[in-house]
């Protein structure tokens, strides 16, 4: 539970601070809108207090939007996506398909290589920028193989010197 918490605080903090910046004015600006300038014009609006918590449940709904949009923008960034060209997807895709299309099609979260640190896919092989092994390999017929194997399972011979971490 608290683990979980803690995963949502540090997900939280990924979300650039220009847009919870964006997302504040845009709920100001709501406001300011919808509660000042509307009921001067707008004869048929329905009574104040109901007006008010419309415009102020709908000022959250889109300042919750926009964090959603800054989240996806810099989570594509960091999994190595198109971050452009998601951050647009979620924004024109209309009624959440978009969340819901990145949130099922995102890649996995990069890795740093042990051997040099760069950021690469959890499901490389290899460090593409060192070439360092990042699962054991059989080094007789070259296949992936897991840690603690004794021996390979595609050609039968000792492998139990070849594990890398
Ligand atoms: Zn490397
Ligand atoms: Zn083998």
């Amino acid at each position: 539970m608290n683990q979980a918490k803690s995963h949502f605080r540090s997900e939280l903090a990924i979300i650039p601070p220009v847009a919870g910046a964006i997302a504040v004015l845009v709920f100001a600006l709501m406001q300011i809108g919808l509660l000042g300038v509307l009921p001067r014009y707008a004869k048929d609006l329905p009574p104040m207090p109901w007006w008010a918590l419309i415009s102020l449940c709908g000022g959250i709904v889109v300042g919750i939007i926009i964090l959603l949009v800054g989240y996806v923008n810099a989570d594509s960034k960091r999994r190595g996506m198109i971050s452009l060209l998601w951050t647009l997807f979620v924004i024109f895709v209309p009624k959440g398909l978009g969340f819901i299309a990145y949130f099922l099609l995102r890649k996995p979260l990069l890795i740093p290589c042990p051997n040099c640190g760069t950021e690469i896919g959890s499901d490389f092989r290899y460090c593409p920028k060192c070439g360092h092994a990042l699962t054991p390999t059989c080094s007789h017929c070259g296949r992936s193989i897991s840690f603690g194997y004794a021996c390979c399972p595609y050609c039968g011979k000792s492998v139990a010197a070849t594990a890398t971490s």
